[in-house]
């Protein structure tokens, strides 16, 4: 269920255009972060996620790891302590403080699983390291690549994100593909705007509604990674490309890339409760944030929930608290019926994403191989990169060829999709299959490094 390993902040489509168009800066740190996240999910494999239990932690701790891999690090501000001097541990510090703080005396929830355990963040993790994520256990920070990415820890959003995927690991337990895996990004974008309206005391008016602004370095041109009101207004740079996302069933975007494009159409559920919030009025976190917690937490929603099933939840959630007739239940319903949900039938998405995991053959070594291509997409912004390779010419077209007749292709069937996770698309010859980074085989992790980084040099 929900997030058992890292989830990362930076969807992939984003980072295929920073490898494709970025400085040479830029490129070596998103393939130092590929890289990364290679060793990561064999370490996973040793270290099992565990609850973090730090004695003396009290709520939270932020540790360091200097600028390493290793997790969780050196221990460096506990919860009560003062500033510790260091702007990434007290930004941490405080981010942390304060989405506890909202799950806590608005929502009266203890901790990301309900039960108070302690919170244990990481700050200064890898070498700019351009993501963010939750392992299931922990939150981890990249200082970003001075580039174009500032410090993951500069948005108060960007903590409460992960947060929120944790939150719903241990509640609704949405599954990370197709219109729930959408719904999982959304409520996470949802809470983490709460937070940050919160911590402003901002209304649903005076509110941006943008989730990641002051990610970038001033050079780029954009506001922020999305914005909740105006779904693929966020950012058009060239390094970045568009913003993606849509913000309309009408406008909802059939892919296998992203676990079924869940960072692209989770503008779609974002939006309606953005007009939720403004329909209300007044403090987001209180009705309409009450409204949507209600509906993540109470049990009403299957992990499978499709768009529909959750606008329907979230009717009956404000039904319940405020009324059938209120005017919270009227917003909530106005909202969904703006960006197309509910209002025609439609076929089952949810269910198409859910196809597009069976690897598509065991056969695809028996005969050699040509040409094999990779794509890399999923992740917290939306970052992406592709590459194709002559396995006939290229010098490391033997070694591919190699690496490939050593798959065993079943293991690869039945992986479970992880909230900001990377899924590679990798065709071999006619053959095509997705495999998310925690389900890869050695070799095929190789495979993959290999067609890559033949692109990025
Ligand atoms: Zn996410």
């Amino acid at each position: 269920m929900g997030c058992a390993d890292r989830c990362h902040f930076i969807p992939p489509y984003l980072l295929r255009h920073l490898a494709a168009a970025g400085p040479a800066q830029v490129s070596a740190g998103s393939r130092s972060t590929l890289l990364v996240d290679d060793v990561l999910r064999e370490r996973r494999l040793e270290r099992p996620p565990v609850r973090t239990a730090v004695a003396g932690a009290g709520r939270f701790v932020v540790h360091s790891a200097d600028n390493t891999e290793d997790l969780p690090g050196r221990p460096v501000r506990f919860d009560g302590d003062a500033p510790s001097g260091d702007e990434r541990v007290d930004d941490a510090y405080g981010g942390t403080a304060a989405t506890l703080d909202m799950f806590e005396e608005v929502f009266g929830r203890a901790s990301v699983d309900g039960a108070g355990s302690a919170v244990s963040v990481t700050v200064h993790y890898g070498t700019a390291y351009v993501n963010a994520f939750w392992d299931g256990a922990q939150l981890v920070f990249g200082d970003g690549d001075g580039v174009v990415f500032g410090p993951f820890t500069r948005p108060i959003d960007v903590l409460a994100h992960e947060f929120t995927h944790g939150v719903t690991q241990f509640s609704a337990g949405l599954t990370y593909r197709g219109q729930s895996g959408a719904l999982n990004e959304s409520v996470s974008d949802v809470f983490a705007s709460l937070v940050k309206q919160r911590v402003a005391g901002e209304t649903a008016d005076a509110a941006d509604w943008l989730i990641g602004a002051g990610i970038f370095l001033p050079h780029v041109q954009g506001r922020a990674l999305r914005s909740m009101k105006e779904p693929g207004t966020a950012y058009d740079d060239p390094r970045l490309g568009t913003d993606p996302q849509v913000g309309s069933m009408a406008a909802y975007v059939e892919t296998t890339d992203d676990n079924g494009g869940v960072h692209i159409n989770s503008g779609i559920p974002n939006r309606a409760f953005h007009l939720t919030a403004t329909a209300i009025g007044g403090h987001s976190w209180e009705a309409p944030g009450r409204i949507w917690y209600d509906t993540l937490t109470g049990g009403q929603i299957q992990p499978s929930a499709n768009f529909e099933a959750f606008a329907t939840a979230t009717i009956q959630s404000a039904s319940r608290l405020y009324g059938a007739g209120s005017a919270e239940a009227d917003a909530v319903r106005a909202a969904w019926s703006t960006v197309g949900v509910g209002r025609a039938p439609r076929r089952d998405l949810a269910a198409s994403g859910v196809a597009a995991s069976e690897p598509s053959g065991a056969s695809v070594s028996a005969s050699p191989v040509s040409r094999v291509s990779v794509r890399c997409t999923g992740g917290f912004a939306g970052l992406s990169r592709s590459a194709s390779m002559d396995v006939r010419s290229d010098p490391a077209g033997p070694a591919v060829a190699a690496l490939l007749s050593r798959i065993d292709y079943t293991s690869l069937i039945g992986w479970t999709p992880m909230p900001d996770r990377l899924v590679y698309t990798v065709e071999v010859d006619d053959e095509r299959f997705d495999v998310p980074e925690q389900a890869m085989p050695p070799e095929l992790s190789e495979v993959v490094r290999l067609v890559l980084g033949d692109q990025i040099d």
